[in-house]
């Protein structure tokens, strides 16, 4: 038999999401519930992946199939199609998967032609409405199906008021409608050279054809990119029995959900306006009732109503967001769906549902987003605030937050003017780990350049600030302190706000809100953390940001980065000491000034963790990205050193690398300058004696190596940690047991993984980097073509953002695989960006890993999506 495209919603029901779309499902499960709803029909979601396979036509067979189906519908309904008596009027909507609000095309009213509005004038006994749905719909035909521009047709309807002395549509009278029907007609005729058509089964597929080209419109694939929905899902077509609420008195249209979506309360939250369509509701022109109003219209209506809403919200187990019409008195529910909330309400409905009996805690955990969170650990805009700003660019959403200021074009700058108590914004062109002072001084951070892990990202993730990347629309000048969007000149006493949970940057200045944590939140995340086998980690340097990841529930350090920490301005001078020096002695003398800084840091770190793990790794990125680049900065540095300006470009020419990304840094570092680890380890290994001693912990401290690719280089960095260890733990009299484990971020490490595991105390994949080298793309450079990537299909997703569960996972998949062969407790881990994201942490509990290691801020993210993937794929007996 040939494959089915069109389902009767009769023929369907909730479990068929995949195939009839998220509102088709619904529909058909509200028909098997017996809910009075306008019968009707889904093209499938797997017609349109058929039409976009066979060059977007839509092929004889499905059309077929519609029209065969929409004979069905009229011996349903007992209407024609297109007839002279009883005309049956269909909606035509889209309906994916996932609901993706706004973003793709509906058109209403559909059937009605020439000769049908006059049936429907003289049924309704109603010129006026039959003319209104008809040019209505000529409108919306034209708009969606040919594309000709929405705001013509305003134009001509804003004359026609002008001419008749109105302001508003509804003074318009049927005859004036009629004219302005012609008026659309004659209109559509001049733009597409043929006649508005007036066979309702041509309207009828050529509308389904219209939704499943907007599968794939600019917004559509911006919002899915978003919300990691696949292009390869496509969109459903629900074809619905058209009823009206504006048919008088007795008819009326709203929306309803079962709970308040920006509150949670447990209270039927629902709107209605008397002889109104639907979109009059939302389009806010006059103001809804709320719905007790109707207790007092139409107490029958107003009862089915509340029964129906409360059947459907057991049903589904969830917050329905529903849309209903009373026509002539008739109730009729429109489409139901699991609503869309605020993070507060979201976790009071699923902690009060849990309360209720209604859900489990597993159901509870599956319905929150763990996305949402963020909103929750950051300052927002308030929201009225916002809507008076534009948009002016838009870049990644980096890391999310709310930030306001005026613009600093330098770190130096920001720092500075936020010493002086200003609200700075920092805008880079891309930042480098020079700028983290000013980075930390700002309120955000806005970037022309870089993707999601880039430096600008990374960091401003861990801190918890505001990042907006990758803006390039942007044009910046460093040197003039300008900043120019679509030719508009912004300079330092121009405030902009960034919003990092969107990408967007707005002009002007908007209040934000410190975010409310409700106590719904902690038993909320106390319920994921029973669930959950994953553990969670934090990225962390400092031990602020590690208190602040305890705070969130971080059980360990995943990764503390050290060279962050050489970057402030107190450090930065040994460090630079040691990089030029050009003798083992010289290097030495530099890190003795940097060992007690280290060992301080450090002794900070772990009494911030209050005895959890903590993984330190040692020096990882070339070496010159610590030197200056400005001329006047290497003069200053050359008199700090006490040598010559040319003797030091000269060793900045030596440290020149034409991919310093594969180049001279990692382990590479500690295997030319092993007394570089000697003093990592001495900082590492004295610290966590001396805090065990004073806390009386027994903190046993992981020394982690970075870029490892071959078991040689482990062995060899290891043993000097070894020696300098075990040296230390004898000198010192003490009992101190420490581990000894390496990144796993190079594709050659993964394939011989069993070799690396023989000589590794642990693993962590470093996916940042895994990902870069799998791919061969740059992980700061990346940003500027991925988007034709985006464009073209290539890929749905940023693979540095979500990982690449086909091609990178495989390496993790046999690293896992080959590392357990050999060692079957190995402890594994991830401290890459996607630790934090909740598709690629599923992917780390499917494979059986320990733990993820994410930024602070994330941190409460990670434990609700591990907690998720153990309730998708239990782990746990
Ligand atoms: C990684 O490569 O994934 C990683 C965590 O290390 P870094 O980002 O510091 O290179
Ligand atoms: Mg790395």
């Amino acid at each position: 038999m040939s494959k089915k495209y069109v389902y009767l919603f009769s023929e369907g029901d909730a479990t068929m999401k995949n195939l009839l779309g998220g509102k088709g499902a619904n529909l058909a499960e509200m028909t098997n519930l017996g809910i009075p709803i306008p019968m009707g029909f889904t093209v499938t979601t797997e017609a349109c992946n058929k039409y976009y396979d066979d060059n977007k036509t839509i092929t004889q067979d499905v059309i077929d199939e519609i029209h065969t189906t929409m004979n069905k519908l009229e011996e349903i309904s007992g209407k024609e199609f297109g007839g002279e008596k009883n005309p049956l009027l269909v909606s035509v909507r889209s309906g994916a998967r996932a609901s993706m609000p706004g973003m793709m095309d509906t058109i209403l009213n559909l059937g009605l032609n020439d000769k049908t509005v006059e049936v429907v004038a003289k049924e309704t006994g109603n010129e006026r409405f039959a003319y209104d749905s008809y040019r209505r719909f000529i409108m919306m035909f034209a708009d969606v199906v040919m594309e000709i521009a929405k705001q013509d047709f305003e134009e001509i309807l804003h004359e026609m008021k002008e001419e008749k002395g109105v302001e508003l549509d509804t003074q318009l009278t049927a005859e004036d409608l009629k004219e302005l029907v012609v008026k659309f007609k004659e209109f559509y005729k001049s733009r597409k050279g043929e006649d508005f058509p007036q066979d309702p089964r041509e309207q009828l597929i050529e509308s389904v054809t219209a939704v499943f080209r907007s599968w794939d419109n600019p917004r559509a694939n911006v919002y899915r990119r978003m919300n990691d929905i696949p292009s390869s899902w496509g969109t459903a077509v629900n074809v619905q029995e058209m009823v009206f609420g504006n048919k008088g008195d007795t008819s009326g249209s709203g929306v309803a959900f079962s709970r308040n979506p920006a509150t949670g309360e447990k209270k039927i939250f629902a709107e209605y306006l008397m002889n109104a369509q639907g979109e009059d509701v939302v389009a806010g022109i006059r103001t809804p009732s709320p719905i007790e109003e109707l207790d007092k219209q139409m107490p029958e209506t107003y009862r089915e109503f509340i029964d129906i809403v409360n059947t459907l919200e057991n049903h589904y187990h969830d917050m329905q967001d529903m849309e209903f019409t009373i026509e002539e008195g008739k109730l009729y529910f429109l489409q139901t769906r699991n609503g869309k909330r605020t993070a507060q309400a979201a976790l009071r409905i699923a902690v009060e549902m849990v309360e209720e009996g209604l859900v489990t805690k597993e159901q509870a955990i599956l319905m929150m987003d763990p996305k949402q969170l963020d909103t929750l650990l950051h300052p927002a805009f308030d929201t009225a605030e916002m809507a008076k700003h534009d948009v002016i660019a838009t870049g990644l959403p980096a890391s999310p937050g709310a930030a306001t200021g005026k613009i600093a074009f330098s770190a130096q700058e920001a720092k500075e003017r936020h010493e002086a108590g200003e609200n700075v914004i920092l805008v880079r062109q891309e930042t480098s780990p020079e700028d983290i002072e000013g980075m930390i001084a700002a309120e955000g951070i806005l970037t022309v350049r870089g993707g999601m892990t880039s430096h600008a990202a990374v960091v401003a993730r861990g801190m918890g600030a505001c990042c907006v990347a990758g803006a390039g629309s942007v044009k910046v000048d460093e040197k003039k302190k300008t900043m120019t969007v679509n030719g508009k000149v912004y300079s330092s006493d121009d405030y902009i706000s960034l919003d990092g949970s969107t990408g967007n940057v707005y002009a002007g200045k908007i209040e934000t809100v410190e975010p409310e944590i409700s106590g719904h939140f902690g038993t909320f995340m106390g319920w994921a953390d029973e669930i959950r086998s994953l553990k969670v980690r934090t990225n962390a340097d400092t031990p602020h940001d590690a208190a602040q990841a305890v705070k969130f529930g971080a059980e360990g350090i995943g990764l503390t980065r050290t060279e962050h920490m050489f970057f402030a301005e107190d450090r930065i001078f040994p460090m630079r000491q040691m990089i030029v020096a050009r003798t083992e002695e010289a290097r030495r003398t530099a890190l003795e000034k940097l060992l007690p800084m280290q060992k301080s840091d450090f002794k900070g770190i772990y009494e911030a963790m209050e005895g959890h793990a903590v993984t330190i790794r040692f020096l990882d990125p070339p070496l010159h990205e610590f030197l200056p680049t400005q001329a006047k900065e290497i003069e200053e540095l050359a008199t700090e050193l006490k040598i010559s300006v040319d003797e030091l470009n000269g060793v900045i020419t030596d440290l020149h690398e034409f991919n310093p990304m594969m180049g001279h840094r990692g382990c590479r570092l500690a295997i030319s300058y092993p007394e570089i680890a000697e003093m990592q380890t001495r900082a590492v290994i004295e610290a966590a004696i001396e805090v065990n001693e004073e806390m009386g912990w027994s903190i046993v401290p992981e020394i982690m190596i970075p870029l490892v690719g071959e078991v040689n280089e482990l062995k060899f960095v290891k043993s000097i940690v070894k020696k300098t260890a075990d040296a230390i733990i004898a000198e010192r009299g003490a009992k101190l047991t420490y581990l000894v484990g390496t990144m796993i971020e190079i594709p050659r490490a993964c394939v011989t993984a069993d070799e690396i595991a023989k000589e590794a105390d642990f693993f962590s994949f470093g996916t940042n980097d895994l990902t870069q080298m799998s791919f061969g793309f740059s992980r700061d450079d990346a940003g500027t073509f991925l988007k034709h990537y985006y464009e073209k299909k290539i890929y749905d997703f940023d693979p540095f953002a979500k990982l690449d569960q086909t091609g990178v996972g495989q390496f993790v998949q046999i690293a896992v695989e080959k590392g357990r062969s050999v060692k079957e407790t190995l402890k594994l881990g991830v401290c890459g960006e996607h630790g934090g994201d909740p598709s690629s942490v599923n992917f780390f509990h499917d494979n059986g890993l320990d733990y993820v290691s994410c930024s602070p801020y994330r941190v409460p993210v990670a434990r609700l999506a591990a907690a998720q993937a153990e309730v998708r794929n239990p782990r746990k007996k």
